[in-house]
């Protein structure tokens, strides 16, 4: 005890906490901002490789009881953290939905941390809560295309809110889903609500006797959270089938609602799906608003990863039906290159919102601007301050440059696929996702053994190239038609500006290579492959 207590000194600790004292930390950090891209290009895209080994470094379940100096702690920072983070902004690293940043984040990102706002209430963040609600207008706008008077009504609204930023898409979807529960099972005729009573009492009140959600089978798996949080359940998110476009399948939907109310299952939300997770596809939304509009029910949107299309003339069309979507949730922190950390969910109605409105005497008080009034989070990071400044420093026409770009890059990618004589392409982009795997000469039918080894052998393929770390791409299974067993496939999401199709090449390449080893290790034929 006597040692620790020569070390730990109350005048060096108000020190840290008052003035800036330079450490070994903060010249690393000075190196980093003037050689981004050589600090990134250090690490690798190794992703996933090796977990046991990095384990040893972090075996300790002690809090330290000393201090620990600041320049041994950045020597460990850097060798045993840095250096084994995943390099997501290679050009070649394109096999999830996060990507390069550009470089003016890195200083908005340090001033916001320095400010250290919260959100919640307008007492933690005076300038920041008109900001953030200016960033929700300005997206809200994106999608839902309102005139003047209508911003000028509810941007800055005391009493309502046209949508709330989020941590991320899945915070946003469960809001979005809360809010189209709280609305079906509102209060009336003396019942409280759902928010108050409960979901069995609002049941019992309404004369239903289950609750449902609809999405097609490539929903994001944070509905079947939402489902599971909400008391609707997992199983009552009821999935419908996918066409060829990976789009869903109208006349399946109708008939799974039809049989849903037959049996008094209420319908909390349909959900469509603007850009899939696995494959990027894009569900027909007119078809959709439609089909809510004649059953009366909530239409939520998640265009999480494919809400920036709406930046692009040449093909915001994918996504024509969004603005009679009740609610829409778009995710910053993926095409519109913030850090992670930021989604937001948008409501057409302005009194959508009221349904999960909070107060708290001591913190959100009626009537006042407070955005935590309508937030499933509590504390919030100012990270509407990125989002804003993204906005204002790239603009509109910068965002539709990088959609377009990235979307062609994806159909190019495409075109080599298909042109190479090893790989067979297997869903197409229609954003700048696809899906593909090696399959050289293809030999249909295929047999349900051969199937079963090109599966193994595209999983092998992807685990190699993964720990191989030159270049990633994802993997995914697929419920395909016209497929007796599911299939597995290299997942690529092209997000990165810098990717070209020259990096593309180089990663099928690898892939070729990877595949002759593997084959010629196992001793076997493609299709019959381990
Ligand atoms: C990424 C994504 C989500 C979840 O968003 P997080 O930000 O990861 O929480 C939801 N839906 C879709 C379609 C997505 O692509």
């Amino acid at each position: 005890m006597q040692a620790n207590q020569e070390l730990v000194d109350l005048e060096h600790l108000r020190k840290i906490f008052s003035c800036a004292v330079d450490t070994k930390l903060q010249r690393i950090e000075a190196d980093v901002v003037a050689n981004l891209h050589e600090f990134l290009s250090k690490i690798s895209v190794a992703a996933d490789s090796r977990p046991q080994e990095l384990e040893q470094y972090f075996q300790s379940y002690r809090i330290p009881d000393a201090p620990t100096q600041v320049s041994e702690q950045a020597d460990f920072l850097q060798q045993q953290v840095v250096a084994h983070a995943v390099n997501i902004s290679s050009p070649k690293f394109i096999g999830h939905m996060v990507s390069v940043l550009p470089s003016f984040v890195l200083p908005l990102a340090k001033i916001m941390t320095a400010l250290n706002q919260n959100l919640v209430k307008t007492e933690t963040s005076k300038s920041f809560t008109p900001l953030e609600r200016q960033v929700v207008g300005m997206l809200h706008h994106l999608v839902y295309q309102r005139d003047e008077s209508f911003y000028r009504q509810y941007l800055h609204s005391r009493q309502q809110a046209i949508g709330v930023f989020c941590s991320g898409g899945t915070i946003a979807n469960i809001t979005a889903l809360w809010v189209a529960r709280n609305k079906l099972l509102a209060s009336r005729d003396g019942f409280a609500g759902v928010h108050v009573d409960g979901v069995t009492a609002a049941l019992r009140h309404y004369g239903y006797r289950d609750l449902a959600m609809l999405v097609s089978q490539r929903g994001h798996y944070s509905l079947a959270k939402a489902a599971d949080i909400l008391g609707i359940g997992r199983k009552m998110l009821i999935s419908v089938a996918t066409d060829r476009h990976d789009s869903i399948c109208s006349k399946d939907l109708r008939a799974k609602i039809k049989a849903l109310r037959a049996q008094r299952v209420a319908i909390v939300a349909l959900i469509g799906i603007a850009g899939t997770t696995e494959t990027g596809g894009v569900d027909d939304l007119n078809a959709m608003a439609a089909i809510a509009n004649d059953n009366g029910c909530h239409f939520h949107v998640d265009a999480a990863w494919g809400g920036a299309a709406l930046f692009s003339v040449r093909h915001r069309q994918l996504l024509a039906g969004i603005a009679a979507a009740d609610s829409v949730v778009i995710d910053a922190h993926k095409q519109l290159y913030t850090p992670i950390g930021a989604g937001v969910l948008l409501c057409k109605n302005p009194t959508s919102l009221d349904y999960i409105c909070q107060q708290a005497n001591y913190i959100i008080r009626t009537g006042s601007r407070d955005l935590g009034r309508h937030t499933l989070e509590g504390s919030r990071a100012g990270i509407a301050l990125l989002v804003h400044s993204t906005l204002h420093i790239l603009g509109q026409r910068s965002f539709e440059l990088l959609i377009n770009s990235t979307i062609a890059t994806a159909k190019q990618f495409a075109e080599l696929i298909i042109a190479s004589q090893h790989f067979e392409l297997i869903t197409a982009p229609t954003l700048n996702i696809l899906t593909y795997r090696y399959h050289p000469q293809p030999r249909y039918p295929l047999t349900l053994a051969a199937q079963r080894a090109i599966n193994r052998l595209t999983t092998d393929m992807q685990r190699r190239q993964r720990s191989a770390g030159e270049s990633f791409v994802s993997r995914t299974t697929l419920a395909l038609q016209g497929h007796q067993e599911p299939v597995v496939v290299f997942r690529v999401v092209i997000a990165n500006p810098l990717t070209t199709l020259s990096h593309l090449r180089e990663v099928l390449d690898e892939q070729v290579e990877i595949a002759a080893s593997l084959l010629a290790d196992s001793g076997c034929d493609l299709y019959d492959y381990r």
